[in-house]
């Protein structure tokens, strides 16, 4: 049994572009407010939002959004004294 190299490539990339763990920018910015909150309670991070942590240490437009999260969150509103 032979695996004949143009197959190789494909199934190299194919695996290569499905890591479970690698989520793409919208993806994390669907989800992004449930981990900005698991992360302020400090609750345990379900696999979900341990793929995020992964994602913000390599994406910084993401971190940038997530930074912009926490600020608006932080920040007392009008109504709150
Ligand atoms: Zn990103």
């Amino acid at each position: 049994m032979t695996i004949d190299h143009d197959k190789l490539t494909r199934l190299a990339r194919m695996v290569a572009g499905t890591r479970p763990d690698e989520l793409m920018c919208d993806q994390v910015m669907d989800v992004i407010c449930a981990y900005f909150e698991a992360v302020e309670s400090g609750a345990q991070l379900t696999p979900e939002q341990q793929a995020i942590a992964r994602h913000l240490e390599a994406c910084p437009e993401c971190v940038e959004t997530f930074h912009g999260l926490c600020d608006a969150c932080r920040e007392p509103g009008p109504d709150d004294s």
